[in-house]
């Protein structure tokens, strides 16, 4: 083992920025800090390792720990001219917690630390009674939480007590006489609680505020948010003793927070605030009221620090610039005033929203302070989908919250802001949206709703998980959505939607749903589209009046200039395509066919098909069914001009297009002429046990070829006539679920022989390309064999991930967030890729494909292909393109460009 207590004072310091792993954040920041000149009280920083240390040898230390604190501590006596628990000059410290990454308040602090009844006396003989009772009496409190687990409240009850008696407003008014009796108090409620008296020997206190600060690695608010924030239990924290300075010596001392720059907005201004006479727990803690920093942010006339200090701030000014120019980043810091001079506490960059972290980046890069990589690299590639989203108007939500209105809340599975009124099924959805905006109301929903879902302006469902139909047709479409809100109830039958606590609500009622954040408000609050969906889609902005579409425009351009990897989109429509191709998709990499039949003339042509009798009939209806999807297939090639557009043959079992409930049936047969006894039977006959893995894919296009042949005749009669108007085509056609060579192999040849029918006809050259999804195991095994016949592979990433689990992807939510939560999983399989497996077989794929076809193309189609982690790992992989939903195109475009600074900096 190494060096396990690092020192920083006096200029100079043992640790720096980059020991992040070992100093923690604090730490490490500190550290820094006083390296570059900036105030800091000086102290020293106990490894993490001895965190590890700790937890691996049932909590004690390593045996040379004792005498490095010892040392260290003696060189932070000498640099301040103080003893620590000396009765006339007592040095007094911070014990602070601080991990590898930050976890905002989930661990412990405890300052002034080394205060007993002798050297309080001391303190209050240097400064003043007030303040030094003040700091022993915050200091029982604090140590009595963090160490000796008495309830805080127990104090707080006599400190509210004391301040009525006083008959004043604030801890800052008490006088000094009665927070000496506070501190008696104090005393007797340690006395009660633990039968012993508080710890009058300051290596006692020492010792006992370090083991508490490596405890609270283990607390339960500390466990929780490293599972919700994927931060490893294993990174551990490191402890921070740091001689104290004083924000509650008088009037001329205080303590804040500030950051660098607005990380709301990411508006270039100093933005703060802070407390006069305070010490730094209060500002967190939301007693006092803290006042702005600085007179421009101060509008109801309060008292800005830069008015009642304008030397301390022109102080922290220089500062700040000082250290955003060190670090090149927005900064997000912690200070305190004692007697006119300031002090630095922390530093580390600040947490930002997707607008700031845009703005912050394209302004750095203009300020000359980073360089566009450096832009690209630093905004999180999930974070600008925000600037895509409709927001709500923040008074007014805030309004409906203070006013009962929240009804419940769901999992925040499409971001943005939606109000609506209430429709219970996808029809009335439709119906109503003619009249202004919907929400579809359901308990969870199905292929058959995606009309009502595309014309709703948002999607609650009572059931289902961040990966549910819902969810994922949502994002896909862009439309906020909440789902699994399992505190309120569907009840179709009466048509209500009920809250407990609430009046329940009926169809046609307002309801509005805040997709980011996962709330459900009664009423309808007003909602804006994004200004780069008024920009890029609907040109009702113009880019110079809209400084966030700019900035958005710039960072993708820069991003496209050094990915590497493709970007395309699943995209099945015209309008859909549209939108990709202004989002900057570049081609479509899943064109979905069986969607198209969902559309309210074709679907009984799709049924009559199905049921048909014999052959005859089948081509029949499906000679019916021809113009349709030429029509589309025409639609979505006018759109991407010149871009490849690969679509996949039908994919879906085809009971999914069957009516199911006794009312469709009855409807169906009167539409067809059948009997509905005989239909009910040939629904029944075609009902399978487990669709998933039965009737589907390329065994449709293999036992009933003519499905193929009019779905590839559509295309290629599509492909000629857009060409014919001078119109670039290039139709990629796509075999789903292949497991076999011979699979691939009849169906390829089918699709062949149509094509150059067509074009034969047609008397136009179009290139015909045929290529095959890998999404069974078994294709990704026989990969070198399918390259002999495909041209292209399509990792469809959904399906594989389920069969190589054998989990049913729409049965998982049962138990996948339990898989998570024991650490069965590392995530949910379906949101991001398992390299370890699945991905293996991507990889693997690849290569055994590549090594007898070296021109193949290779792409992902799944869901997969929008998520920025599986975006890296398939950078790896040297796969030439992602495809992902319309609306993640930009979210992948960013995540491509990281993947390629990341893969270029690994491979050296
Ligand atoms: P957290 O991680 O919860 O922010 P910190 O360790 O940063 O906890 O401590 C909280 C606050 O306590 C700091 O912002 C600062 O105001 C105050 N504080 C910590 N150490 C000192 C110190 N040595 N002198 C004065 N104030 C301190
Ligand atoms: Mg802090
Ligand atoms: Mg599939």
């Amino acid at each position: 083992m190494g060096q396990y207590v690092f020192y920083f004072g006096d200029g100079h310091a043992e640790g720096n920025a980059k020991m992040k792993n070992i100093l923690g954040g604090k730490g490490a920041g500190l550290a820094e800090m006083t390296n570059i000149g900036i105030p800091v009280p000086p102290g020293f920083t106990i490894s993490t390792e001895v965190c590890t240390y700790f937890y691996a040898h049932e909590k004690s230390y390593p045996p040379e720990l004792k005498r490095d604190v010892e040392h260290n501590l003696a060189r932070v006596e000498k640099s301040v001219g103080r003893k620590f628990g000396d009765a006339t000059r007592p040095l007094l410290v911070s014990v602070r917690s601080g991990a590898r990454a930050s976890m905002p308040g989930m661990m412990d602090t405890i300052l002034n630390l080394g205060l007993n009844d002798q050297s309080v006396r001391a303190l209050a003989k240097s400064a003043n009674d007030r303040f030094a009772y003040d700091s022993y009496r915050r200091f029982i409190q604090m140590y009595s939480d963090v160490v000796l687990g008495i309830e805080r409240e127990k104090f707080e009850h006599e400190l509210f007590a004391m301040r009525d008696r006083a008959g004043v407003k604030t801890d800052a008014e008490i006088p000094a006489r009665d927070l000496c009796a506070l501190v008696e108090t104090y005393k007797s409620i340690v006395r009660k609680e633990i039968g012993k008296d508080f710890p009058q020997d300051v290596n006692d206190q020492l010792w006992g505020a370090i083991g508490a600060v490596f405890g609270s690695w283990n607390n339960q608010r500390a466990i929780t948010y490293r599972r919700l924030n994927r931060i490893p239990d294993d990174w551990g924290t490191a402890v921070n003793v740091q001689s104290m300075v004083f924000g509650n010596m008088g009037d001329d001392s205080a303590t804040g927070v500030a950051f660098t720059r607005n990380p709301a907005t990411g508006e270039r201004r100093f933005f703060g605030e802070y407390l006069p006479n305070a010490q730094g727990e209060d500002v967190v803690a939301g007693i006092r009221t803290p006042l702005p920093i600085s007179k421009a942010q101060a509008a109801g006339g309060e008292k800005s620090l830069e008015e009642t200090m304008p030397g301390v701030y022109a102080q922290l000014e220089d500062v700040y610039k000082k250290l955003e120019n060190h670090y090149r980043d927005m900064q997000d810091i912690e200070f305190t005033i004692e007697s006119g001079k300031l002090y630095l506490l922390q530093t580390r960059t600040g947490k930002r929203t997707g607008f700031a972290a845009v703005k912050i980046a394209c302004d750095m890069v203009d300020e000359g302070l980073i360089k566009p990589r450096d832009a690209v690299e630093r905004v999180e590639a999930n974070q600008i989908i925000q600037l895509l989203a409709p927001v709500f108007d923040g008074q007014e939500k805030q309004k409906a919250l203070k006013g009962d209105r929240l009804l419940g809340r769901g999992l925040p599975a499409g971001p943005g802001a939606a109000a609506g009124r209430v429709a219970f099924n996808a029809d009335h959805a439709v119906a109503m949206a003619k009249d202004g905006p919907v929400i579809l109301v359901r308990v969870e929903t199905s292929p058959e709703d995606i009309a009502g879902m595309h014309s709703a302006a948002g999607i609650l469902t009572t059931r289902g998980g961040l990966t549910s139909h819902a969810a994922v047709v949502a994002r896909g479409m862009g439309r906020p959505c909440i789902v699994g809100a399992g505190s309120l109830r569907v009840d179709y039958s009466r048509g209500e939607l009920r809250a407990e606590g609430h009046e329940p609500l009926e169809e046609g009622d307002w309801l509005s749903i805040d997709g980011t954040s996962g709330e459900v408000i009664a009423g309808q609050l007003k909602t804006r589209p994004s200004e780069v969906i008024q920009v890029l889609l609907e040109g009702t902005m113009k880019p110079e009046d809209s400084e966030v579409f700019r900035n958005f425009d710039r960072l993708l351009k820069w991003a496209d200039e050094i990915r590497t990897l493709g970007v395309r989109t699943n995209a099945d429509t015209p309008k859909d395509a549209r939108v990709a191709r202004l989002f900057g998709a570049e081609g479509i990499g899943l064109c979905r066919t069986e969607h198209m039949f969902f559309a309210e003339e074709r679907i009984l042509r799709v049924r009559e098909m199905i049921l048909a009798r014999d052959e005859e009939g089948r081509r029949k209806s499906l000679s019916e069914l021809l113009p349709f999807q030429r029509g589309d297939f025409e639609g979505i090639f006018r759109e991407l001009a010149g871009t490849p557009v690969t679509i996949r043959l039908l994919d879906p079992p085809l009971h999914e297009f069957l009516p199911q409930t006794e009312g469709q049936i009855s409807t169906v047969a009167r539409d067809m002429g059948w009997g509905v006894a005989e239909l009910r039977a040939k629904v029944n006959q075609l009902h399978e046990m487990n669709p998933m893995l039965g009737h589907r894919g390329c065994r449709l296009g293999i036992t009933y070829p003519e499905i193929y042949e009019m779905q590839v005749r559509a295309i290629f009669e599509a492909a000629c006539d857009v060409k014919k108007q001078g119109i670039a085509v290039h139709p990629e056609v796509m075999i789903p679920l292949v497991g076999t060579l011979r699979e691939l192999q009849i169906t390829t040849e089918t699709a062949r022989r149509v094509a150059q029918q067509v074009i034969k006809e047609r008397g136009v050259e179009v290139p015909v390309v045929v290529g095959t999804m890998i999404e069974i195991p078994r294709a990704a095994l026989i990969a070198d064999k399918l390259a002999e016949v495909a041209e292209f592979f399509s990792f469809g990433t959904n399906d594989l991930t389920q069969m190589t689990f054998g989990y049913s992807r729409d049965d998982a939510g049962s138990f996948l967030p339990a898989y998570v939560e024991k650490k069965i999983l590392p995530k949910d399989p379906f949101e991001s890729i398992d390299q370890e497996g699945v991905g293996q077989l991507v990889r693997l794929g690849t290569e055994r494909g590549r090594s007898t076809n070296k021109n193949l193309k290779v792409g992902v189609c799944g869901e997969h292909g929008g998520d920025p982690d599986s975006i890296r790992f398939f950078r790896t992989c040297n796969l030439d393109y992602v495809s992902c939903s319309p609306y993640r195109v930009p979210v992948a475009r960013l995540a491509a460009a990281q993947a390629e600074l990341e893969f270029q900096e690994y491979e050296g």
